[in-house]
C-alpha cells in the first residue's frame, strides 16, 4: 500500500513557498543595490561598480531562478495530483516493492521528470497549458540544469528573475492577484510572530514599485494591469496603511481608471481600492501634483 500520499493542495503550498522565496531574494538584491547607492546618487555609480555588485550578486540570482524552477514543478505536480497523485509515479516495474509486501511512502518513489510534466498535464487535464508556457517552462528548465551542472552558469539580472516569477505566477499561482499574496505572506511573516506587521505595506509597496521598473511597459500591462503611459499617484488607502516613521519616498502605483481629465476614480492594483479624490492642484507650487484625498497631495504626500 503506497501511503504519505501528497494531495494537491500540498504541492501546490510547497510550491508557492520556493517562489515567494525567490521573489524575496529577488526584492533583498534589489533593496541592497538600491541602500547602497542612494547615499551616493549624487556621484552617480559608475556603470562598472553596478555590473561589479550584480556579478557578485550571481549565486544568489541563480539559486532564486533555481527556485522559481523547483516551484513551477511543484505547482505542476500539484494539478497532475489533483487527477490522481499515481500518475506521478511512473512505471510501476520502478516502484519499490515493499508497496505491494507491506507500506511504502509516497516518497520513496521515483516521480515524473520535469521534462515530461506538460505532457502529462496536458494530456489529462483541460484547458491545456499552451505553447507559449511550454517554451517557457523548457527554458527555465535548461537554465536551472545549467545552474547546476556547470561551473559556470551564465549571468542572471535581477529583472530576469522577476520576470520568470511573474511568468510563473500568472499560469500557476494566479488564484489571487499577485500583490494581495504578498500581502498575506507579510502579514503571516516570521516578523509577524513577533508583532512587526506595521512595515507590511511600505514592504509591499517597495516590491511592487522595484519590479514594474524592471519590466516592460508590456509586461507591467500584463503582469499588474499598471499603464506606463499614465501618470500614477501615491494610493491614500495604502499611504495610511503603512509606516510613515521612515518612509520618504512612496511609489506612485495609483491610476485613473479613464483618460478622461478631470478623471476623479483612482485605482490602486495593490490594496484593489478605487478612490474618489478631488483634482486639484497641490498647494506647494513646485510640486505639478493635481490630486488630493485624505488632506494629502497624492503626488508628494504634503498636506493640504
Ligand atoms: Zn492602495
Ligand atoms: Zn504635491
Amino acid at each position: 500500500m503506497i501511503v504519505d500520499i501528497p494531495t494537491a493542495a500540498d504541492f501546490y503550498a510547497a510550491g508557492l513557498k520556493q517562489v515567494h522565496l525567490a521573489w524575496q531574494i529577488a526584492m533583498q538584491s534589489l533593496r541592497d543595490y538600491d541602500d547602497a547607492t542612494y547615499y551616493k546618487l549624487a556621484y552617480e555609480t559608475p556603470e562598472e561598480a553596478t555590473a561589479d555588485f550584480w556579478r557578485r550578486s550571481q549565486p544568489l540570482l541563480a539559486n532564486a531562478y533555481s527556485l522559481i524552477q523547483h516551484g513551477m514543478e511543484l505547482a505542476l505536480k500539484g494539478r497532475i495530483a489533483a487527477v490522481t497523485p499515481y500518475l506521478l509515479i511512473g512505471d510501476p516495474k520502478d516502484w519499490p516493492n515493499n508497496a505491494a509486501n507491506g507500506t511504502a511512502s509516497f516518497g520513496e518513489f521515483r516521480t515524473l521528470d520535469a521534462v515530461d510534466l506538460v505532457k502529462v498535464h496536458n494530456s489529462v487535464i483541460a484547458p491545456p497549458l499552451d505553447n507559449d508556457f511550454k517554451v517557457f517552462w523548457d527554458q527555465v528548465r535548461r537554465d536551472r540544469n545549467r545552474i547546476m551542472h556547470s561551473a559556470e552558469p551564465g549571468t542572471f539580472t535581477p529583472a530576469e528573475v522577476v520576470k520568470t516569477i511573474l511568468t510563473a505566477v500568472d499560469v500557476l499561482f494566479h488564484d489571487i492577484p499577485w500583490p494581495r499574496r504578498l500581502l498575506q505572506m507579510e502579514y503571516e511573516s516570521k516578523f509577524a510572530s513577533l508583532g512587526f506587521v506595521d512595515d507590511a505595506q511600505n514592504n509591499v509597496l517597495f516590491e511592487i514599485g522595484s519590479a514594474i521598473r524592471q519590466l516592460t511597459p508590456a509586461e507591467a500591462k500584463r503582469f499588474f494591469g499598471f499603464d506606463n503611459d499614465l501618470r500614477g499617484y501615491v494610493c491614500p488607502y495604502c499611504y495610511f496603511a503603512a509606516n510613515r516613521d521612515w518612509q520618504d519616498e512612496w511609489p506612485h502605483l495609483a491610476q485613473f481608471t479613464t483618460k478622461t481629465p478631470g478623471a476623479t476614480s483612482l485605482y490602486c492594483f495593490v490594496c484593489e481600492r478605487t478612490t474618489e479624490v478631488e483634482r486639484a492642484a497641490c498647494l506647494d507650487e513646485a510640486c505639478k501634483g493635481d490630486a488630493i484625498a485624505e488632506g494629502i497631495c497624492l503626488t508628494c504626500t504634503r498636506l493640504q
